[in-house]
């Protein structure tokens, strides 16, 4: 790093990186540490001591007085249990951090969600270092303690935790890859896999958060009509950042710098107080570490401005929900597989991975489906300006040309592309930008990536990146598999294979074309036509969380985890139990804050509006005052109409929490909204206790 570039951004310097490790090891020990880190190894316990020794003095020179190991529980977020460095040894205080400190946690962890993996009475679950991700400091008003990013399992080794699954799939995936590209005779190398995550959000003046209990305890507005003006004049997306939201996202960057976070875009999005973050790709572990980051650092910051941070899928109805789209991709020795590069060679690599992305995603489109379920994601995926819940692939047009080419068995004479046959044709130029205006499809090739639009804001990245290892880990590895079976690939020099070679690997791409091609959809996935064409083509559309996680519960996707190592069948089994339990209790939160609300803050502002009215129109009344009498009495029986409908709405509401049914509860909801919103235009502003729609997105 420059010095330029370290005194503008201070960049990585709360994180135990090249430097530091340089600057607090020994040579000997730097030198092993970076290898471990770099192969993605565990950490060798004869140098956990010096590491650790190190990695102390250099999180003391830096204020910190406690370490925590850092990792991803079920819940989806973040958790940590801080010890201080400071051991009372024979008598005398002194501060201590031991190799066995660094490598194992033992956090009594009991309460986190494990499906049944494990009980309280049973074995504790432990944390365990995962050198890939370093290291880091974490600030606070008066002090900081030292992170150490983890892996969270149960004593008998099973996953607890979001990142060890992740870790495992990428195993899957570099053996696949490695297993495919002995066969295109390249020499052994790093197989990488990058995550570029743009992270949507909303900000809100704190002041208003505060007086709307639905926000505070579900992150989503449970009522509120429209603003007049929403995002109808799509005046907010790109356009010119306020101030007050510049100054905390400065604030932000600077933070995430530090973290050796590469935050570099950042823009109004479409709804009102809606924004984006994105960060420059990563490997993907590290990425899904540091957008974990990112969304507390978004947190953090927003309370110093006085703001509050949305990162729910859904916080308004009637304008855009926020998603966060991995940008994924893979590289084999530095080289990105999905860039179609030059020559023929490099094609028919990008050709293969293509291919094999398309029959994963085709394949298993139910677990992408169930990767992105979520209570929040509900309201979000298929409402218009969200990804459909349908999932589907866009291509491109040329792209697409492409691949017809390839799977009418080379020649085409229709299309501008005229002939594709692997190994002899190069491809046509693709150009980045073409390939990625279509903003409706929920997995998009956009030039050198696929972009996962459909997982939600708060999501963490690890589950939808888990199962998109996974699945093209096992496309990559039927499609080398078949390869190798066809006995072409003999000993051939990088870019020396046969024509048998090249003419095995075209039949092998076009059955899978034949069979996959129906995931490849470049039309507008929003038009009302997609779903009923999807489920001509027999496309799944599950259309809530409930529906989307059953894949979770099928028989051969438990089958596809174990085979390639990522998650045992009770691993997986406890992740379904634990997110179907966790969609229930979110919306029996939503429920009652919802009756709550009505019950608590709605029904007495209508019922004093309609007092003050019967009053208004008594008072005309006695003195004989017949103008205004009509009006009033009009008003007191939308008022008491109102009334009963509330009334009703909240019974209902209650009967589905009572029966504790999510679906009725969702409906019993939506319906008491439906009333509420509407004697929120028969109510004087002055009187009614939720901050509106109007202040809430446009005063911040
Ligand atoms: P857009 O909003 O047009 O989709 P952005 O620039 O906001 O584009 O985000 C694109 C994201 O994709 C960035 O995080 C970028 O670093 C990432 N990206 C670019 N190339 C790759 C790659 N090879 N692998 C993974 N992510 C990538
Ligand atoms: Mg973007």
């Amino acid at each position: 790093m420059t010095e330029e570039t370290k005194n503008a951004t201070h960049f990585g310097e709360d994180v135990f990186g090249d430097e530091a490790i340089r600057t607090y090891l020994s040579k000997e020990t730097a030198k092993k540490l970076q290898a471990t880190i770099q192969e993605g190894k565990p950490l060798d316990p004869s140098i956990a001591g010096e590491v650790a020794h190190g990695i102390r003095h250099w999180a003391m020179d830096r204020g910190a007085t406690h370490y925590t190991h850092w990792f991803l529980p079920m819940t989806g977020s973040t958790a940590e249990k801080h010890d201080s460095f400071l051991e009372i040894k024979d008598g005398e205080p002194i501060m201590q951090f031991s190799g066995k400190n660094l490598i194992v946690g033992e956090p009594d962890a009991s309460s986190f969600p494990s499906g049944g993996i494990r009980s309280t009475f049973e074995a504790r679950g432990y944390t365990a270092w995962d050198p890939t991700s370093p290291a880091f400091i974490k600030r606070h008003s008066n002090g900081a303690t030292l992170c150490i990013p983890t892996a969270f399992c149960a004593y008998t080794g099973e996953a607890l935790d979001k990142k060890t699954p992740l870790l495992r799939s990428m195993q899957a995936l570099d053996r696949s890859v490695k297993k495919l590209m002995r066969l295109f005779a390249r020499p052994d190398a790093h197989v990488g896999c990058t995550l570029g995550a743009e992270q949507e959000y909303f900000l809100i003046d704190k002041e208003y958060w505060k007086k709307r209990p639905d926000l505070v305890l579900t992150g989503r507005t449970l009522f509120g009509a429209p603003s007049a003006k929403g995002q109808q004049l799509e005046d907010h997306y790109f356009g010119t950042i306020p101030d007050r939201v510049l100054s905390f996202m400065n604030d932000v960057e600077r933070e995430l710098w530090k973290l050796g976070i590469p935050a570099k875009t950042r823009h109004n999005e479409v709804a009102p107080a809606q924004f984006e973050l994105a960060p420059q790709f990563e490997e993907l572990n590290l990425a899904s570490d540091h957008n974990m980051i990112v969304m507390d650092t978004l947190r953090n910051v927003a309370e110093k401005h006085g703001l509050k941070c949305l990162l729910h899928e859904k916080p308004y109805a009637g304008v855009n929900g926020s998603g966060k789209h991995n940008n994924w991709s893979v590289a084999y020795g530095g080289r990105n597989l999905l860039d179609p590069g030059s020559d023929p060679h490099e094609n028919a690599v990008f050709l293969t991975m293509l291919v094999a992305v398309i029959e994963a995603v085709d394949k298993h489109a139910d677990l992408l489906r169930a990767s992105v379920a979520g209570a929040g994601n509900d309201h979000r995926l298929g409402a218009n300006e969200a990804p459909p819940a349908v999932i589907s692939i866009y291509v491109g047009d040329q792209l697409a040309e492409v691949l017809d080419a390839l799977e009418s068995g080379g020649t085409r004479s229709r299309a501008s592309v005229k002939t594709m046959k692997v190994g002899v044709d190069t491809l046509p130029t693709i150009p980045k930008d073409a390939t990625d205006r279509n903003r409706t499809s929920p997995f998009a090739f956009t030039g050198n990536k696929f972009e996962f639009r459909a997982p939600g804001s708060s999501v963490c990245c690890s589950g939808p990146m888990t199962v998109l290892n996974t699945i093209v880990a096992e496309a990559v590895d039927r499609i080398a598999g078949e390869l190798e079976a066809s006995g072409t690939a003999g000993k051939a020099k990088p870019g020396e294979h046969t024509a048998a070679f090249h003419e095995a690997l075209q039949n092998i791409l076009q059955s899978s074309l034949k069979a996959h091609k129906r995931v490849v959809f470049n039309g507008n996935g929003y038009e009302a036509e997609w779903p009923r064409e999807a489920a001509n083509r027999g496309l799944s559309n599950a259309p809530d969380t409930p529906s989307a996680l059953a894949a979770l519960a099928d028989a051969d996707n438990a089958a596809l985890f174990e085979k390639y190592g990522v998650m045992t069948k009770r691993e997986l089994a406890s992740r379904h139990e634990i997110f179907l339990e966790e969609y229930a209790k979110k919306v029996r939160i939503e429920g009652e804050c919802a009756r709550d609300i009505a019950s608590e803050l709605i029904l007495p502002a209508v019922k004093a509006e309609y007092l003050e009215t019967a009053q208004a129109c008594e008072a005309a009344n006695s003195v004989g005052v017949a103008s205004g009498t009509a009006a009033f009495r009009e008003e007191l029986v939308e008022l008491g109409t109102g009334l009963d409908t509330l009334k009703a709405g909240i019974a209902k509401l209650d009967d589905a929490l009572l029966r504790s049914n999510s679906a009725d509860t969702l409906a019993a909801m939506q319906a008491l909204r439906t009333a509420a919103d509407s004697l929120e235009r028969k109510v004087a502003a002055s009187r009614w206790p939720l901050p509106k729609y109007r202040d809430m997105l446009f005063i911040y």
